[in-house]
């Protein structure tokens, strides 16, 4: 199988919902440049007028949702909803049980911004059970936290009866898809959210699997009924303001956001998907189902930036990209209760084989590290 890279990043065609134009450049490439001519001032004062209609002015009610992980785009978040514009938001965060001391300490600085915040921690078991779900069948391990970051936001939104929901960026305009739109809904994550709501829906596999439905109720997303009711609107701030990492990584470091002491495994930053064990993992599933990892994400958004050009993107990525995440390895054998080589057995499941060297037999072939060996880097 040949990959098809685009000519300007190093997005290759098998990125789910990528599109290419006739020159061979990518979605998120037409829309990094799209973002330059874009009215950045009119976005603001769209965002202004749409956040007035929201604001509680007795003092009621929290004027809006800020959902949270305490990372990056947290603090950002708010930073622009209390600090820019003096809302009160109620921050929510659903929290993974695989939380490391340096996503503790980015909590309390995000709470310490002066916010209220509610930590939702859910069932250890039930989302131990839903990780090694994930992981055997979907090729995920992360799977709970993905659905449960989407859906406890939104009950807390219900319960609260707090209309509007402030999300971050839109990872399909900053990353490449064709779910560039303003609201952030049902409709929009179950096409884009890589969650699957109705397709892979958690409660009916988890049912299926013995998890009582009154366990599972971290993982539902509200009725369009109560959603209606409230009213409730979900916007991604990336729609507004224009989002550079760059910049607000500066904002953000002088609120007291921290960075990781070392280079995130399997690429080449220290920015992101810091809080927890397994993000790596997820990472590296998605290297073996589609043939890039996050170095190539990062490397991308430095070339589309200017910051680097294509080819040290690509000497990146190649040095970064693709290896196992060894730091906590153990621990994730540990709890998914599995071996090593019943790890390579799974990872072997999900792998699209045709981007991958082999043997004779159709094997895949490992170094001594177990990892996989690339066979097509750029485009032939
Ligand atoms: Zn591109």
């Amino acid at each position: 199988m040949e990959l098809r890279y685009c000519t300007k990043c190093l997005y290759p065609d098998t990125k789910p919902g990528l599109r290419f134009n006739e020159k061979g450049i990518c979605d998120a490439c037409v829309w990094a440049e799209k973002k330059d001519k874009i009215d950045w001032n009119l976005r603001k004062k769209e965002f202004e007028k749409l956040i007035e209609q929201y604001r509680c002015l007795d003092g009621s009610r929290y004027d809006c949702i800020v959902p949270v992980s305490g990372g990056k785009d947290s603090h950002f978040q708010v930073h622009v909803m209390k600090d820019l514009y003096g809302m009160n938001p109620l921050c929510v965060n659903f929290v993974p049980i695989d939380l490391i001391p340096l996503g503790r300490k980015n909590i309390e600085n995000l709470k310490n911004q002066g916010v209220d915040y509610i930590e939702f921690t859910p069932n250890p078991k039930v989302y131990r059970k839903m990780e090694k779900y994930g992981l055997t069948e979907l090729g995920d391990a992360n799977w709970p936290e993905h659905v449960g970051i989407f859906t406890v936001p939104v009950q807390v939104a219900v319960a609260y009866k707090i209309p509007l929901i402030v999300w971050g960026e839109n990872p399909q305009a900053e990353y490449g898809g064709s779910g560039v739109t303003e609201v952030l809904d049902r409709k929009w994550l179950e096409q884009f959210g890589g969650f699957w709501l109705d397709k892979v829906n958690p409660v009916s596999i988890m049912m299926n699997l013995g998890v009582e439905k009154r366990h599972l109720k971290p993982y539902v997303y509200p009725s369009d009924e109560e959603i209606r009711q409230i009213g409730i609107k979900g916007i991604f701030l990336g729609q507004y303001f224009k989002y550079d990492i760059e910049k607000q990584l500066e904002t953000v470091e002088k609120l007291g956001f921290s960075r990781n002491p070392e280079l995130k495994e399997g690429t080449y930053t220290n920015w992101e998907n810091l809080d927890t064990k397994y993000t790596g993992m997820h990472d590296y599933f998605k290297w073996v189902k589609y043939g890039f990892g996050r170095a190539t994400d990062h490397a991308s958004l430095d070339i589309r930036s200017g910051k680097i050009n294509r080819e040290e993107g690509l000497k990146l990525v190649k040095q970064y990209e693709g290896k196992i995440p060894e730091k906590y390895f153990e621990d994730f054998l540990n709890d998914m209760e599995i071996t090593r080589d019943e790890f390579y057995a799974i990872v072997d499941k999900f792998t699209n084989k045709a981007l991958f060297k082999k043997d004779k037999l159709g094997n895949l072939l490992r170094d001594n590290d177990g990892n996989l060996e690339k066979i097509q880097y750029d485009n032939l």
